[in-house]
């Protein structure tokens, strides 16, 4: 702005000397002519170097260094905080009881002299811990909207630098900053990238960012309302100093969401979206389980885009039946180029899970494919019916068996054992290999291992995670040479029409009698 008002000023005496220049030269007054022409000239000179100097303090090739890191300090520590966030709890969808927590916080910062009146204390720092994508940035961001706060977003990672000092000197900026703006949110995400015990990894540098966090969270004074919200998905990684009351000594668990939590961030996402009349959220919540906000988000967004693309008007179910298959199993591969005996090894692989998964009735089977996704060839998509916080050792066997029903499959039809198994005994060992160390369920007895006794007790944990596992298998194999003729029909109708959804699965299977596999034999 100011470089255009001296611009505009420069044209202005320009045109004037020259219309000057121009009455002289016509009025024949030489002396004066020549005595102008060098005033114009000196005039030029001045503010070409004015200028020119403008321009190399603009220029960051140029620009002192100092200038430099200022600027990198800016923008790494805040996202503009002079724009306050518009998200509100609105815009949060499910996560009710962090949610009624955080009022109690927002009240403070709305009307922080009532309470300091009383000499309350404002909380200082809250820790939201739990797995990705569940919605920790979202609610800080909102935590900030709800009170009109400077939010200050950034992670830990911005703070890990190889020369001593340089982290520390950012936590001092950064806290600087939030208390000038204040009331202001600063939200720390990935927390643990600074705030990891000290003894684990010892550096130099590490130490002196944490050092310098915690005595920025002592340091604030009453009357600066400066709230800290850090998140992480390790909260057991954390120093201990940080957790002290007066620092992070508020922590609240942000999963994922359940089934009515998933319906609520569903209509969040489609709010502006033209859905088809015969779009039901409640069953696409269904069908979304064990997916976090984030997937979510991701969910309705793919479905617009399949939409676009198919030249709809509206987004239909079946766009985001699409949408959460590509999530779920990744991205379609185009023009695969499997061989015929390798379509059919996966097509009965697959039978077999999707049969096991029939027999035992634990999951809903939503759709088994061998249209090759991502890495894999083939898969089932299995959905609990309901959400599940217990499982017992029962339906912990069955998950076992569901998940080796496809290699017992390959066995019985081809007598072979393929590579195709891989990831699936994987599987099957660590949920093994939970059932004996932490959930007590073999003849190891009740007790939970720790990782000691784990190393010293390996040969016996291995003897009893194997006793799991091949027990599962001999029961699945049992069932599957049983139910070969539905294997059988599932496999040649995959090899002919390589998708099998719910409903065309209970089709195919109607006349076959099939009956729940009992667990005592395992
Ligand atoms: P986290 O910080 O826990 O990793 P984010 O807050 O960054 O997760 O969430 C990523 C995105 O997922 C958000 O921007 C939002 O679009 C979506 N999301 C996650 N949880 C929710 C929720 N509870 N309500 C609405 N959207 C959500
Ligand atoms: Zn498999």
């Amino acid at each position: 702005m100011k470089k255009r008002i001296v611009f505009i000023l420069f044209c202005a005496s320009f045109v004037f000397s020259l219309s000057t220049l121009y009455i002289l030269y016509l009025s024949n007054n030489l002396s004066s002519l020549f005595s102008s022409v060098y005033h114009l000239l000196l005039f030029a000179t001045t503010f070409s170097l004015f200028f020119y100097l403008i321009k190399l303090n603009s220029n960051p090739q140029y620009a002192h260094a100092t200038i430099i890191t200022e600027k990198k300090e800016k923008n790494k520590n805040s996202n503009d905080p002079s724009i306050k966030p518009i998200i509100t709890f609105e815009n949060v969808a499910g996560l009710d009881e962090a949610k009624d927590e955080l009022v109690e916080v927002i009240d403070f910062i709305k009307q922080s002299e009532k309470y300091k009146k009383m000499g309350a204390k404002i909380p200082r720092g809250i820790l939201f811990h739990g797995p990705p994508g569940t919605g920790k940035t979202l609610l800080a961001s909102a935590v900030a909207g709800e009170t009109k706060s400077a939010f200050f977003s950034t992670s830990g990672s911005e703070f890990v630098e190889k020369y001593v000092g340089v982290g520390a000197k950012r936590i001092r900026t950064l806290f600087e900053k939030a208390k000038k703006d204040s009331p202001s949110v600063i939200f720390i995400d990935e927390i643990d990238a600074i705030g990891s015990k000290r003894h684990l990894d010892s550096n130099n540098e590490k130490d002196q960012t944490l050092n310098q966090l915690l005595v920025e969270l002592d340091g604030f004074n009453t009357d600066q309302t400066v709230l800290v919200i850090g998140a992480t998905n390790r909260l057991d990684l954390l120093d201990e100093a940080l957790l002290r009351p007066g620092r992070f000594d508020r922590h609240m668990y942000i999963g994922n969401p359940n089934t009515k939590a998933r319906e609520e961030i569903l209509k969040v996402h489609t709010i502006n979206k033209p859905l088809h009349g015969s779009v039901k959220i409640v069953d696409l919540a269904q069908k979304t389980h064990g997916m976090s906000g984030a997937h979510l988000s991701n969910v309705a967004n793919e479905a617009a885009i399949i939409a676009v693309r198919e030249n709809s008007l509206t987004i239909t179910t079946i766009h985001f039946e699409q949408a959460i298959e590509r999530i779920v199993a990744g991205l379609k591969i185009k023009n695969p180029t499997v061989l015929l005996k390798e379509k059919r090894i996966v097509s009965y692989h697959e039978a077999g899970h999707a049969l096991v998964g029939k027999l035992l009735s634990t999951d809903m089977v939503q759709k088994v494919s061998i249209i090759p996704r991502g890495q894999s060839l083939g898969y089932v998509i299995h959905m609990p019916q309901a959400d599940r916080y217990i499982l017992t050792k029962d339906e912990l066997l069955s998950k076992i068996m569901v998940i080796l029903g496809g290699r017992a499959a390959e066995e019985l039809i081809f007598n072979h054992f393929s590579t195709g198994a891989k990831d699936d005994l994987k599987k099957a060992t660590a949920l093994a290999m939970q059932m004996v160390c932490d959930y007590g369920m073999s003849d190891l007895g009740f007790v939970c291992q720790e990782p000691a006794i784990i190393r010293s007790l390996s040969c016996e944990i291995n003897s009893a995670v194997n006793k799991i596992i091949e027990s599962c298998y001999t029961v699945t194999y049992k069932h599957l040479k049983k139910y070969s003729d539905s294997l059988e029909k599932i496999a040649l109708s995959l090899i002919e029409q390589e998708a099998l959804n719910a409903s065309e699965l209970d089709e195919l299977l109607k006349d076959c009698e099939l009956k729940k596999i009992e667990l005592e034999a395992v």
